[in-house]
C-alpha cells in the first residue's frame, strides 16, 4: 500500500509532508496503525515472562508513535483547515478512535501486567520520571474500574452510559432555550444607547426572520452588547430574565432534574471507585490535590476580594442613583461599569490597533523568548505547510535544534473559532535520540488587506502570547516519554505557561519597546499604555467575586452538600449568599445552564481558572523582584518548564520559587491588596 502515514518522512525534520497527503489514505492508515498497535499489546499481553517495567510499561509506551502522528495531524487539520470530506471522515474516526482508547483502559490481561508491576517494583529502583509513568498509566486503568469485580465494572458501564446521555439532554436543554428565544423590538427608541454595530446585527437578525424591527437573542453577540449599552432598563432586565431563567422554567427544557441526577450519579460512581466524593476523585490528578484545598484557596480569596466587590458596586450604584435608581439591580451591573469604564479609560480598540501590527508583535514575543531561554526563530521556506499562509520557524537553542514552530494566523472558511496551541509530534528520547517537537499556533486575526499589515486589538496582542506560553512549554520540552513531556500535566497546571507569558504585555518597557505605529513609527504614547495597565483592572472585585461564585457552587455539587430533594434556586442561593453582590431574582438559577460543570469537562475543575492565575502572578511576581528578563530566574522557569508532566508540579513550582505559590501577588496585581 502506497500510504504516506505509513512510511517514514522524507523530509526535512521528518516533518509532515503536507503538500503530498493525500485525504484518502487517513482512514484506511489509523485502522491499520490500530491494528498494529493491538498487535504489539498483544505481544505484551502474551508475553510468559514475569512483568518488568521494560517489558510492559516502557514497551507500552513505545506503542502508537506514528498513529499519534496521523491522528492528531488529521485532528489538526480538521481544526484549521477542514472541508466536507474531512468532516464527513471526523465522524467516522472519532469512535474507531475512542473504541481503541477503550480496548487499552479496557483490557484486563494487560492491566494485570501493569499492576504487577506496579505492586512488585521497588520505587527507588526507577527514576522519578520512570515512577511517574508507572503512576499515570496504572491509574488510568483504576479510575476506570480496573480493580473492580465484574458485577461493580457493569455498574460502572451503566453510570458512564447514563451521565453521558444526561450531560447530552443538559446541553441540549442549554442550546434549546438560547435558541428559542428572542427580544424583538419595534420602536427605534428603545435602541437608544446601542452602538450602529449592533443596531445593524439585530436587524439582520430580524431580516433573517422575515420580520420587522430589531431582534436581540441569548447568544452572547447579541446579549452581553444589549446589556451593556441599552438605556431601555426594562428590555435590559426581560433580557437578563430570559437568560438567568435558562433551562430553569416550568417546560420539558428544565435541568433541575437533570443536575439532581448528574450529580447523585457522580457521587455513585465516584465511591464505586472508592473516592469519599466526585470532587476527590477528580482533584486526586490536580495539583491542588483535594477538595479542601480548594475550599480553603476560594474562600481565602472570596474574604480578601469582597471588600473591594463591595467599592466597585458602591460607585456604581452612586452613578444609578443620578439616573434615579435606588436599588441597583443584575441587570444594571454592565450598563453602569460601562459608563463607569468610558468615564475613567476610554480607550479606543481601533486607535490602538496601528500600534500592534502582527509583525511587531510576533518579534516581541521572539525577542521575550530570545531573552528568557535564549531561543531563536529562524524562519524556513523548505518546510511543507498545509496553507500558504502557515510559516514554519525552526527554534534553536544556542544554535542548536530545538523543534519546529508553525504559525497560523488568520481566519479562512474551514478554519474554527479562537485561538490554541496544538502539536504535530510530540517530543520523546528513544536508544539515545531526542525526537524534537513540532508545534503549531493557530489564531483568527484579521489578515493584512492593501497597503494595511494584520493589525491586532490590545486583547489579541494577549492572546498571541498566551498562545506562544503554551508552544514554549512544548518547545522546551525534555523528557524521556512523551505521555509525560510538554503540557501533558496536570489541567490546574497547564495554564502556567501560556498566563505567565501574558504578563509580559503589561510591563511598560517591555511594551513600549514593540507598540510601534506601522505607519508614523511612534511608539505608543505613554498614557495610552498607563490606562492600558490600569484598565485591566477594571472591575476585578467584582469579576473576582463572580469567579469564586461559579468555583464555589461547582465544588458544592460535587462534594455532596445538595439534599436529594433540596431545590435547585434555594441551594444555589445558600451556597454562594457570601459572594453576591446584587439580590437575586426569584425564578432565576446558574446552575440549569451551568454547562462547563454540568456538560463540559470542568466538575470540580472551575477554580482552576483562578488557581492557575494565582499560580502566574505568583511565578511573575519572582521575576518582577528579580528583573523580568533575569537570567538565573528565567533559567529556573525553564526548568519548571521542560520537565513537562515528569514530577509532581507542587515540587516543580517549588523547586523553581522556593516556596508554595501564594496568592498575594495575585492580589496585588489585580488592585484586591491595598
Ligand atoms: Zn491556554
Amino acid at each position: 500500500m502506497n500510504n504516506l502515514f505509513l512510511k517514514e518522512f522524507e523530509t526535512p525534520f521528518q516533518s509532515i509532508p503536507f503538500q503530498n497527503i493525500n485525504q484518502e489514505d487517513f482512514k484506511p492508515a489509523i485502522l491499520e496503525l490500530i491494528e498494529e498497535a493491538k498487535k504489539e499489546i498483544e505481544a505484551i499481553t502474551n508475553n510468559s515472562e514475569p512483568a518488568t517495567f521494560e517489558n510492559t510499561q516502557l514497551a507500552l509506551e513505545n506503542i502508537g508513535k506514528k498513529l499519534n502522528v496521523t491522528a492528531t495531524t488529521f485532528f489538526n487539520l480538521h481544526s484549521a483547515e477542514t472541508n466536507d470530506f474531512l468532516e464527513t471522515l471526523a465522524q467516522e474516526i472519532s469512535p474507531i478512535l475512542t473504541e481503541y482508547g477503550n480496548d487499552i483502559t479496557l483490557n484486563q490481561a494487560l492491566f494485570e501486567r501493569v499492576k504487577a508491576v506496579f505492586d512488585n517494583t521497588d520505587p527507588s529502583s526507577l527514576t522519578k520520571e520512570e515512577f511517574r509513568l508507572l503512576d499515570k498509566t496504572y491509574k488510568s486503568f483504576t479510575r476506570n474500574g480496573a480493580l473492580l469485580s465484574e458485577e461493580q465494572k457493569q455498574e460502572l458501564r451503566a453510570i458512564d452510559k447514563e451521565l453521558s446521555g444526561l450531560t447530552l439532554s443538559f446541553s441540549q436543554n442549554v442550546l434549546q432555550e438560547t435558541n428559542v428565544y428572542s427580544l424583538r423590538l419595534t420602536d427605534e427608541k428603545e435602541l437608544s444607547g446601542l452602538p450602529d454595530s449592533i443596531k445593524t446585527a439585530a436587524r439582520e437578525e430580524a431580516q433573517k426572520r422575515e420580520l420587522e424591527g430589531w431582534v436581540f437573542t441569548l447568544h452572547h453577540p447579541s446579549y452581553v452588547p444589549f446589556l451593556k449599552y441599552a438605556d431601555s432598563r426594562d428590555r435590559r432586565k426581560e433580557l437578563y430574565l430570559a437568560s438567568a431563567q435558562k433551562a430553569f422554567k416550568d417546560n420539558e427544557y428544565n435541568n433541575e432534574k437533570n443536575i439532581h441526577r448528574i450529580v447523585s450519579l457522580r457521587e455513585e460512581r465516584a465511591k464505586l471507585l472508592g473516592f469519599a466524593t466526585h470532587a476527590d476523585f477528580v482533584l486526586e490528578e490536580r495539583m491542588a490535590g483535594n477538595p479542601v484545598t480548594v475550599f480553603d484557596f476560594l474562600n481565602d480569596l472570596l474574604q480578601k476580594a469582597k471588600p473591594f466587590a463591595e467599592k466597585e458596586i458602591n460607585t456604581l450604584k452612586e452613578i444609578a442613583q443620578k439616573d434615579g435608581i435606588d436599588q441597583i439591580m443584575p441587570y444594571d451591573h454592565a450598563y453602569y461599569a460601562e459608563k463607569l469604564r468610558k468615564e475613567k479609560y476610554d480607550i479606543s480598540e481601533e486607535a490602538l490597533k496601528p500600534y500592534f501590527s502582527l509583525t511587531s508583535v510576533l518579534e516581541a514575543a521572539f525577542v521575550a523568548s530570545e531573552k528568557l531561554f535564549g531561543l531563536t526563530f529562524n524562519k524556513r521556506e523548505d518546510i511543507q505547510t498545509y496553507h500558504d499562509e502557515v510559516d514554519v520557524y525552526e527554534v534553536l537553542e544556542n544554535g542548536k535544534h530545538k523543534g519546529l514552530l508553525y504559525t497560523d494566523w488568520h481566519p479562512r472558511e474551514g478554519k474554527r473559532a479562537g485561538a490554541w496551541m496544538t502539536s504535530y509530534k510530540g517530543q520523546y528520547k528513544e536508544n539515545n535520540k531526542d525526537h524534537r517537537p513540532h508545534i503549531s499556533i493557530v489564531c483568527n486575526f484579521a489578515r493584512p488587506s492593501g497597503d494595511t499589515p494584520s493589525l491586532l486589538t490590545f486583547s489579541e496582542v494577549t492572546t498571541l502570547f498566551h498562545e506562544f506560553g503554551h508552544a514554549l512549554h512544548g518547545i522546551l520540552a525534555d523528557t524521556i516519554f512523551e505521555s509525560l513531556s510538554g503540557t501533558s500535566v496536570y489541567w490546574d497546571f497547564v495554564e502556567l505557561p501560556s498566563q505567565f507569558m501574558e504578563n509580559y504585555c503589561y510591563q511598560k518597557d517591555f511594551l513600549s519597546s514593540f507598540a510601534i505605529h506601522y505607519q508614523t513609527k511612534e511608539a505608543l504614547p505613554e498614557e495610552e499604555i498607563d490606562k492600558i495597565v490600569a484598565s485591566s483592572n477594571f472591575m476585578e472585585g467584582y469579576q473576582t467575586l463572580r469567579q469564586l461564585s461559579f468555583g464555589l457552587l461547582d465544588m458544592a455539587y460535587h462534594t455532596g452538600k445538595l439534599g436529594k430533594e433540596e431545590g435547585i434556586e434555594k441551594f444555589e442561593k445558600e451556597t454562594i449568599s457570601a459572594s453576591q453582590l446584587y439580590p437575586t431574582l426569584a425564578g432565576t438559577a446558574q446552575s440549569p445552564s451551568f454547562a462547563h460543570i454540568f456538560a463540559g469537562g470542568y466538575s470540580a475543575g472551575y477554580y482552576s481558572y483562578k488557581w492557575a492565575e494565582v499560580l502566574d502572578a505568583d511565578a511573575f511576581a519572582y521575576f518582577k523582584e528579580t528583573g523580568i528578563f533575569n537570567p538565573d530566574t528565567a533559567q529556573k522557569f525553564k526548568t519548571l518548564l521542560s520537565k513537562g508532566g515528569t514530577e509532581d508540579p507542587m515540587e516543580l513550582y517549588i523547586n523553581f520559587r522556593g516556596r508554595k505559590p501564594e496568592a498575594d501577588a495575585l492580589l496585588i496585581r489585580a488592585g484586591l491588596q491595598s
